[in-house]
């Protein structure tokens, strides 16, 4: 069963290999401010990328865009083969193909465990009621929390509440996964049960893009590390190479302050 298989649903491997994420000379404003800058990258499948950068440099406003959460102003960005900003993309189905897992974990407090889990199921997917109980409670003990299925998010600890929120991410059998910085709200020590469950995402071979600080992370998982700066990627390279010796010095600069 589902258990102890992939927590990447299989159904996924229909999608066209190649680039999952095209992220192409992307600016937005604020207002009269610029927040992001002519920022290109790619996301391949199955490409675990971390994205890092000071406080107020565009990284959740960058990612936000390949969801269209925050429109931009000029650049493409392509999720598979659907363009974000586009009159005839429908943006419910592109978000229910695109997980995202916040800072603050956003379960809704009045509802179980298990109906946090399947709701999006139902609303979005049409999926029957048994079938996403099913996918919901299957994730739930994936990431370790059968035993929680009919409290409510308050009776849970925060490393709890976040893992329950990626599990009712993957349940909608998402085709990327993305977060912002998932870990940093929470007490540190549970930071380390939510890195588990998203190490394991990573070799399951999800395609993930990840704004975070947690640099261990990084060092294990990542694919490549996005560095960005005042609104622009200053800095896109495999792990080895960022790790080894980034480039600029404002990524230089950056990491000696966390590491
Ligand atoms: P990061 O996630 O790297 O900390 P953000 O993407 O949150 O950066 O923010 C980048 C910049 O955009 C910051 O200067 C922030 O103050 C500004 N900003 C973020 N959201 C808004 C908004 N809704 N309206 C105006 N400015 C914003
Ligand atoms: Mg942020």
């Amino acid at each position: 069963g589902f258990q102890t298989g992939p927590l990447v649903d299989p159904a996924q491997a229909k999608v066209p290999g190649g680039t999952m994420i095209a992220i192409d000379a992307i600016s937005k404003w604020y207002g009269d401010f610029q927040v992001l800058t002519n920022c290109t990258t790619k996301v391949s499948k199955g490409e675990v990328v971390v994205v890092c950068g000071p406080s107020g440099s565009g990284k959740s406003t960058l990612i936000k865009c390949v969801n269209a959460l925050e429109p931009f102003q000029k650049g493409q960005i392509t999720v598979a083969d659907t363009k974000v900003m586009d009159k005839a993309t429908n943006l419910p189905k592109l978000r229910s193909r695109v997980g995202m897992v916040f800072q603050h974990f956003e379960l809704f407090p009045h509802l179980s465990i298990t109906e946090n889990l399947t709701i999006a199921q139902r609303k979005v997917l049409g999926r029957p009621k048994e079938d996403a109980q099913k996918r919901g409670l299957d994730l739930l003990a994936r990431v370790g929390l059968s035993a929680h299925a009919n409290k409510y998010p308050g009776q849970l600890s925060g490393g709890q509440q976040q893992r329950v929120a990626i599990a009712r991410a993957l349940a909608m059998n998402p085709i990327v996964m993305l977060f912002d910085e998932p870990t940093s709200a929470l007490d540190p020590e549970m930071v380390g049960e939510v890195l588990d469950v998203m190490v394991e995402l990573a070799r399951d071979g999800m395609t993930m893009m990840v704004v975070t600080h947690e640099m261990g992370f990084a060092r294990k998982v990542a694919d490549r590390v996005i560095f960005m700066d005042r609104g622009e990627i200053v800095e896109d390279a495999k792990k080895e190479d960022f790790f080894g010796q980034p480039r600029s010095e404002r990524a230089q600069q950056f990491l000696s302050k966390i590491l």
